[in-house]
């Protein structure tokens, strides 16, 4: 078979200008960024305000292994199959970040013939939003060390500064450094950090927002530090808020692009899946959702972690209701979570599969009965997948009469994903749906981590360090009791040890660390380390991309 990219040049792209009409957008609403690529005015949304919503379907998936088990390529070719039945769909789903791309993991736009193009364009700069969203985390960084070196009328305590700097790159270097050296003239040394662009409080709040005001209204929120009497400090207090905005206005508006088979997605925004929320931006989500029947979008991880926050931190600051949701599943995560080692997952191996399928079964119990929502299992075929294997997940969920479909768009594209469609619009028309959020917002913090970890993970509970202790104590004293929670945990478990695979029993999570992103409009609460700014490693895809005199880039993948 081809690679990613391969397919992805050769595909027949239409003029954007084409989609965009498809769609019923006008002239008027879309910004070229040459041929193939457009931003939508933001306005569109208002104009389409009274008009009825589609049907919004969520992709997530079970317990990963490290190579991810397709939910982008099946959002793509699902949304490609909706199509082909005759419903209006769009794509919503994030943009790439420069760093992964040159280090293993490679781009985000799809695998097979289920991608969105141009995917050169997609996975390098884009529209340039990740560059804006990375120039205000860096004003407001610049605007804070200014302040300080111009007398600190703020008292700000520079041991106590929360915000970095930020960069889209994979560069372990820059993690912690000293700055502000060289003497008088050159400002005040302090011991700083970067964290990749994604991971800036920036892209979250971005993603949140609904409108201009409303970022401009939440970047004042964000709590850059401490003054030396342990008082907050905000970006409002800096007067950077304004500035900030004016440099996103152009990134708010969400891109629109093709997938292969010519089904019109919004690419648009960024956020971690740990420390943030880990979903395209809620304008681009609520736009499809005015211009289609259905909006097919992904939260990035398994469902523990992507679904609960797309439930509990999207839905509720955007007024969401998802229809249904789409669960991916593949053989070699089974086997893995049956006890299969890494590097054997290629054999066929019945008995690890059947016994893998408690991950699964969690994931469809969280889905169905804490969400609320009506489900629908996709099996991602893989090359490798033997038909006894494909059969026996099949078997399993049809005899508990969970709704499963084999999906083969990696390889087939629409084709091979007509049965899930045809299932998803089942399940999004006639299914039952008792959509509620896991926690009340009232809780305390405790209560809501409690509530999570006990009702999605299978946790018997969760414990607190000292530290986290005192910053819970001290954020529900600031006024930050009644926020959303944002876990940050692996996605290679439902516990907070990724080597506790399938559906772990008798454990406890432990949250080390808690801190307001208030711009965002949520706690994360941090189980472990969590890395914000990745490195390369040790052959990093880097040294594999290239380009040719004419222009044709080769080694992405
Ligand atoms: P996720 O969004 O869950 O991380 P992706 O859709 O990005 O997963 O897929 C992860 C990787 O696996 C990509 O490189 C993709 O091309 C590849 N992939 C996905 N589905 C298949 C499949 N059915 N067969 C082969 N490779 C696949
Ligand atoms: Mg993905």
């Amino acid at each position: 078979m081809k690679t990613d990219i391969e397919i992805a040049q050769e595909a027949k792209i239409k003029p954007i200008k084409e989609i965009a009409e498809s769609v019923g957008l006008e002239e008027k609403d879309i910004y070229y960024y040459g041929p193939y690529k457009a931003k939508v005015n933001i306005d569109v949304y208002n104009r389409l305000k009274d008009k009825k919503d589609g049907k919004l379907i969520l992709v997530t998936a079970i317990t990963p292994t490290p190579a991810g088990e397709g939910k982008t390529t099946t959002t793509v070719g699902l949304g490609d199959a909706l199509n082909k039945l005759g419903k209006k769909t769009m794509i919503a789903l994030r943009e790439p970040s420069l760093g992964p791309v040159f280090g293993i993991k490679g781009g985000a736009a799809g695998g097979g013939y289920a991608q969105v193009v141009p995917m050169e364009d997609i996975n390098l700069h884009f529209t340039g939003d990740f560059h804006a969203i990375g120039a205000a985390n860096n004003l407001l960084a610049a605007m804070i060390d200014n302040h300080i070196y111009q007398g600190n009328a703020l008292k700000i305590d520079p041991r106590r500064i929360a915000w970095r700097r930020c960069v889209d790159m994979n560069d372990r270097q820059l993690r912690f450094v000293v700055d502000g050296l060289g003497g008088k003239a050159n400002g005040v040394p302090r011991e700083d950090g970067y964290d990749i662009t994604v991971a800036s409080e920036v892209m979250a709040a971005f993603c949140l927002s609904q409108n201009l005001t409303d970022l401009k209204e939440r970047l004042s929120k964000i709590i850059i530090g401490y003054t030396y009497d342990g008082k907050p400090v905000t970006a409002g207090d800096l007067k950077t808020h304004g500035a900030m905005a004016v440099l996103l206005k152009e990134a708010l508006n969400p891109n629109l692009v093709q997938t292969i088979e010519g089904t019109p997605a919004f690419v648009h925004g960024g956020p971690f899946a740990n420390i943030a929320h880990g979903c395209n931006s809620l304008i681009a989500t609520k736009t499809a959702l005015k211009l289609s029947d259905y909006c097919v979008t992904e939260a990035g991880f398994g469902a523990d972690l992507g679904a609960e926050k797309f439930v509990d931190i999207k839905c509720r600051q955007g007024g969401l209701k998802p229809d249904a949701a789409v669960l991916v599943a593949s053989v070699r995560a089974l086997k893995l979570h049956g006890g299969v080692d890494k590097r054997n997952l290629g054999e066929e191996n019945l008995e690890a599969l059947e016994k893998g399928m408690d991950n699964l079964q969690k994931h469809i119990e969280n889905i169905t009965e804490k969400f609320g929502l009506p489900l629908v299992v996709a099996v991602n075929r893989f090359p490798g997948d033997t038909e006894a294997e494909l059969n026996m997940v099949l078997d399993v969920c049809n005899k508990a009469k969970v709704p499963v479909a084999l999906s083969e768009v990696f390889s087939k594209g629409s084709e091979g994903g007509i049965d899930l469609a045809e299932k998803v619009v089942r399940a999004a028309e006639k299914g039952k749906n008792h959509f509620k959020f896991v926690y009340p917002l009232e809780a305390g913090i405790k209560q809501k981590i409690e509530i999570i970890a006990h009702e999605i993970y299978g946790a018997d509970g969760a414990d607190f360090t000292k530290e986290a202790e005192k910053e819970i104590a001290n954020l529900e004293t600031l006024g930050y009791k009644n926020l959303p929670i944002c876990m940050a945990k692996t996605q290679y478990s439902l516990s907070d040890n990724p080597k506790l695979l399938g559906r772990p029993k008798d454990f406890k999570i432990t949250v080390r660390q808690v801190k307001v992103s208030a711009s965002a409009g949520f706690i994360v609460a941090l189980t472990g380390e969590i890395m914000t700014l990745p490195g390369l490693p040790k052959a990093p895809a880097a040294e594999r991309i290239d380009i040719d005199e004419s222009g044709r880039i080769t080694g992405l993948f």
